[in-house]
């Protein structure tokens, strides 16, 4: 535990939450200033900062975990869709340093849900960049 991380806090039961679930090795609780109604996080028990630096078993049980209630926001709320989110970084958005998945979920009706898309969808990239990103990961990756 990381005495100075809110995450921890909440798992350990030092910081208040309204928690969904917890197993083994992860917790559930809803997101304080949701984007929608519903809007939850799951994160990993044992603290991990990052997307880089969390084991993949901790991983593996968060996804697990997220898709578990994911199909419960259908049929527990009403849900027209769900989006699963992680950021890595503060330059993607990432504001507490434990790992964590949110699962949002999603509604036609609006009053319920204020999301919308960060990237402007229907913009064709330039396909030289692409085919260069791709060449480079490949490489970094060693797959040829
Ligand atoms: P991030 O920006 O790091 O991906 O997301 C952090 C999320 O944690 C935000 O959606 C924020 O609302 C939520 N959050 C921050 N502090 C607390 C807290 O003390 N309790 C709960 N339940 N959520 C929090
Ligand atoms: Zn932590």
């Amino acid at each position: 535990m990381s005495n100075d991380c809110i995450f921890c806090q909440i798992v350990a039961g030092q910081a208040p939450s309204a928690p969904i679930a917890e197993t083994e090795s992860t917790f559930a609780f809803m997101d304080i200033q949701p984007g929608s109604d519903g809007h939850l996080l799951v994160v990993p028990k044992r603290h991990s900062t990052d997307l880089r630096d969390i084991p993949a078993d901790d991983l593996a049980e968060v996804a697990l975990e997220s898709q578990r209630i994911a199909k419960h926001a259908y049929s527990a709320w009403d849900a027209d869709g769900v989006n699963l989110l992680n950021c890595c970084g503060a330059d993607a958005w990432q504001t507490v340093f434990h790992f964590h998945m949110h699962v949002i979920p999603r509604y036609r009706d609006k009053d319920k849900d204020r999301l919308r898309l960060p990237f402007e969808p229907g913009i064709r990239g330039n396909q030289d960049l692409i085919d260069s990103l791709a060449a480079s990961m490949r490489e970094s990756l060693g797959e040829g």
